[in-house]
């Protein structure tokens, strides 16, 4: 199974995916992941993604098609995969239909207002070590500023802060949001509400669209 998820930075899209996978043996690929990694360890593509991803914009989508096609034809992504911020763009998905053996199941469109967004990211802090998010009040760590899973410092991402936030957000609105009906019109979509209270409510909601 291989899916899409599709909606606007902060819907949460991260978190769920990693649910989703661990409980269907699933792999998520996360661009904005493979990015920071890349930036991370210094690598070419980092260094071309970093200014943009800095400001909240796009990757040009020659590098991240490039990055995104090296990665699903791994072994581990051939047992099916969650495609988590990827496409973003037409040409992306365009792209991604022209790759040879790769079938897209479902497009999960998380759908949330503008301003819990901007709640939801200014408060996101993430693990530089092993990956895990929370937030300052909706999923506070155990000890303040500290990683549950592996003690490690969180940090709060350079394009969570405010001013780049709401630049993603015109960004997504412009760029991405024409992929819902992209995918619409291919009888994939299927809109799932993102401002419930309880992640897991999101989660179960998802579930019961993958027995279908
Ligand atoms: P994310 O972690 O998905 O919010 O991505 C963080 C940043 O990485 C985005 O704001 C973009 O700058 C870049 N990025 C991630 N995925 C893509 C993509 N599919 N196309 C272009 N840029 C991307």
């Amino acid at each position: 199974m291989n899916l899409i998820f599709l909606g606007p930075p902060g819907a949460g899209k991260g978190t769920i995916a990693k649910k989703i996978t661990e409980k269907h043996g699933l792999i998520q690929i996360s661009t904005g992941d493979l990015f920071r990694e890349n930036i991370k360890n210094q690598t070419e593509i980092g260094r071309q993604a970093k200014a943009y991803m800095d400001r909240g914009e796009l990757v040009p989508d020659s590098i991240v098609i490039d990055m995104l096609k090296a990665r699903i034809v791994q072994p581990d992504c051939q047992g099916g995969f969650i495609l988590d911020g990827f496409p973003r763009t037409i040409p992306q998905a365009e792209a991604l239909e022209g790759a040879s053996n790769v079938r897209i199941d479902k497009v999960v469109n998380f759908v949330i207002a503008d301003d819990l967004v901007v709640q939801r990211l200014s408060g996101r802090r993430i693990c530089p070590k092993c990956g895990a998010i929370f937030h300052v009040t909706n999923i506070p760590p155990k000890r303040s500023g500290i990683c549950d899973k592996c003690g490690a410092a969180l940090i709060q991402r350079d394009d969570d802060k405010e001013e780049a936030i709401r630049n993603r957000l015109v960004v997504y609105k412009k760029q991405t949001e024409p992929l819902i009906g992209f995918y619409r019109k291919r009888n994939l979509l299927a809109d799932i509400p993102a401002d419930l209270p309880q992640i897991d409510a999101i989660v179960a909601r998802v579930d019961r669209l993958l027995v279908k």
